[in-house]
């Protein structure tokens, strides 16, 4: 069976998380997590990057620090995972989902304005399969309606949108490490805070609501509690395992890319010919090969592919029922405007196989099956 995704593995692993159980610092923010910290800050530009135990927990502190109250309304697309909504609606605010465009099953911004009211708080652009969506003119409305953007780039590490990282171009960005993500900690994330002026209460929550990152900075004699917070700091050891495929990510984004280009290069003549449809990358946008997707013609045809491809021991899989038709998005959210793309387009998408160490041989056999379904 190919598997559909592999957790990243590059050798040094091991070695850190030895070393931070031998020095007795296991705990958070110990040395591992400083250098997360400062490699995420370094690599992005990012005023200040802290780790977190999940992109779920990095986007409740954004909402936390964007002071999201009951009442208020947060807009986001509906084609995406469960935590972009969860993080907004924990804090009484309703999820406003917005249609997505068919090329990249990212919001649509030109339909985002006309969903603003005056109880509007921020916008949620999701960069999906680490594509950026069209973050100027997120921005700009996000600066005329005086909106903060919360930039959900769970997928989006080392992709940039003309040239800046994904997660820097709003007021905070959100990234996953996850064991299905580019590079991992098993379970973890990072909060990048944009404006200097919010790193302060984005330490403070995280810790639990206290001033204990001045306490250890010197900066005060002893800490106390400020403002209502959780803990959001991953322990010593994620952060090591993390650490070690920082060091690599190079190595690690270059085979995934090696990979992405081969079933793109492999898979072309069929989307030629119309039979499938194959990932469209912008021309401001560079991705990081997070996901390699076909898109069927619809549902039925999306079904007979991956029941045939399972029959031939590879693992393909499709996600995200859009949340306004789930349970919850119905009682916490609403669907403005048209839902022209958002189903349709997600009963079409069909992930391939993609990860670290993933062999040209298997990418060979996997587009030849497809080819040989649709011959
Ligand atoms: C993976 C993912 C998340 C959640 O990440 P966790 O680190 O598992 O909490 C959120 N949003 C999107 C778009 C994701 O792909």
């Amino acid at each position: 069976m190919i598997s559909f995704n592999v957790p990243p593995y590059v050798g040094e692993e091991d070695k850190y998380i030895h070393e931070a159980i031998l020095n007795k610092k296991i705990c958070g923010d110990g040395p591992f997590t400083k250098k997360c910290n400062k490699w995420l800050k370094e690599k992005t530009g990012t005023a200040k990057a802290l780790l977190t135990t999940s992109c779920t927990h990095a986007t409740e502190l954004a909402a936390l620090l964007a002071d999201i109250k009951p009442g208020d309304e947060v807009i986001m697309p509906s084609y995406t995972f469960v935590s972009t909504a969860d993080a907004f609606v924990l804090r009484g605010a309703k999820a406003i989902f917005v249609d997505i465009r068919p090329d990249t099953m990212n919001i649509d911004e030109t339909l985002i304005e006309s969903a603003v009211t005056d109880r509007t708080k921020a916008i949620v652009p999701v960069h999906y399969a680490g594509v950026s969506c069209e973050m100027d003119t997120i921005m700009d409305i996000a600066k005329r309606h005086n909106l903060l953007v919360i930039e959900d780039a769970a997928q989006g590490i080392t992709s940039t949108y003309k040239g800046r990282q994904l997660g820097t171009i709003g007021d905070f960005g959100c990234y996953s490490f996850h064991e299905t993500k580019n590079i991992s900690m098993g379970e973890g994330g990072a909060i990048l805070v944009n404006n200097p002026s919010d790193i302060e209460r984005a330490e403070i929550i995280r810790e639990k609501g206290t001033d204990r990152s001045k306490f250890f900075r010197g900066q005060v004699d002893k800490y106390t509690w400020v403002e209502a917070g959780s803990s959001y700091l991953p322990s010593e050891l994620n952060a090591a395992h993390l650490y070690a495929q920082l060091e690599n990510i190079d190595k690690i984004q270059a085979d995934r890319m090696k990979s992405w280009n081969l079933y793109y290069e492999l898979l072309k003549d069929l989307a030629k010919e119309g039979k499938i449809d194959i990932p469209f990358i912008p021309e401001e946008c560079e991705h990081n090969a997070h996901m390699f997707y076909i898109k069927a013609k619809d549902l039925d045809e999306r079904t007979a592919l991956s029941d045939y491809l399972a029959e031939n021991d590879i693992n393909a899989v499709f996600h995200y029922i859009p949340l306004h038709s789930s349970p919850a998005g119905k009682r916490l959210g609403e669907f403005h405007g048209e839902d022209r793309f958002t189903t349709k387009e997600s009963e079409r998408l069909l992930r391939l196989p993609l990860y670290y160490g993933l062999k040209s041989d298997e990418i060979s056999y996997i587009t030849q099956k497809i080819k040989k379904f649709y011959n």
